[in-house]
């Protein structure tokens, strides 16, 4: 644990850029500065309007293939990231990285950034976010912020406004993994939000438990009726997409119809999609 923390630090910090990236995206920053971090990669998993199949966006996810050990997913590497606070110059470049290639999709696509709760509470994820936008030339309404419910029980106050501020720039906001936390439904209203995310585990228990076709079907009213858009994680098959679909939820993700991609292989894989019958 202790030598994985060392190799994030070297692995981000024999990066020039890095540094100067970091004090908050610095005004003299260039697209040639933009610093290449070898040992991350980034991956697009295809977002899926479940009513046509057609793409609407892509959510991004990191890797770390370690020179020794191979590739680190990121259940193990994000929580030392978190603690070690190396998510911040992590989390900017993950961001500006994401918005630049997103700034060359078609202009309906969205893209969702995956943004940890100590990159909310370190102050730097407004001014950040406005950087990255004006660098890649993306328009705020098709980047999407994917956050956590207990973000918005730990820390109710700053989150709120941190939230508001991101409303004004135009930027979406997403709840993840939802389900797993314990906000209630009346909390939930109170938050500018524009997507809930079921959580995966109530997608996998569809067909065998009911009481996870209830619960799923609760989500999806309660969202309507709140005006938040639905996205279902983790479909693996054709039944789970159709159950989903006409309970009303609007859009899926999950290896049914991709794993995450990695970035250079994406414009193959939009080709090969868009070409299935
Ligand atoms: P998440 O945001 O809930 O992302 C969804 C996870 O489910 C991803 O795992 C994805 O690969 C996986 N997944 C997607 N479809 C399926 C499916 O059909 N079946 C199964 N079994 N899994 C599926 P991944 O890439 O390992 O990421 C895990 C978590 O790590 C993410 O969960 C997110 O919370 C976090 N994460 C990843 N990249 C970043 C990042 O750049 N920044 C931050 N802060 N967190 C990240
Ligand atoms: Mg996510
Ligand atoms: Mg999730
Ligand atoms: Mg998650």
């Amino acid at each position: 644990r202790l030598n994985l923390l060392n190799d994030m630090r070297r692995a981000l910090e024999s990066v020039p850029c890095i540094k100067p990236l970091c004090t908050y995206v610095d005004p003299h920053f260039r697209w040639q500065d933009q610093p290449l971090l070898p040992e991350f990669e980034l991956h697009y998993q295809p977002q899926i309007s479940l009513a046509d199949g057609r793409i609407t966006g892509f959510e991004v996810l990191t890797r770390w293939h370690h020179p020794e050990r191979g590739t680190i997913p990121p259940v193990e590497f994000i929580p030392l990231a978190e603690e070690s606070n190396m998510i911040i110059p992590l989390g900017i470049w993950v961001l500006v990285e994401a918005c630049r290639t997103a700034s060359h999709w078609p202009a309906g696509w969205r893209l969702a950034v995956n943004i940890s709760a100590s990159q909310f509470s370190h102050g730097s994820l407004v001014p950040v976010v406005k950087r990255a936008l004006q660098l890649s030339g993306l328009a705020p309404t098709r980047l999407e912020l994917e956050i956590t419910e207990s973000l918005l029980i730990q820390d109710a106050h700053s989150t709120r406004q941190i939230l508001g501020e991101l409303r004004t720039l135009g930027v979406r906001v997403a709840l993840d993994d939802f389900g797993t936390g314990y906000c209630s439904l009346a909390y939930l209203r109170s938050f500018p939000l524009d997507q809930l995310k079921i959580d995966r585990s109530f997608v996998t228990a569809l067909q065998q438990d009911a009481s996870a076709r209830a619960i799923v079907s609760g989500i999806i009213q309660l969202a309507n009726a709140l005006d938040l858009e639905t996205v279902a994680e983790g479909i693996e098959s054709p039944q789970e997409a159709a159950m989903l679909r006409d309970t009303g939820c609007r859009l899926g993700q999950g290896y049914l119809y991709a794993a995450p991609v990695p970035g250079h292989a994406l414009d193959e894989f939009c080709r090969r999609y868009q070409q299935q019958p």
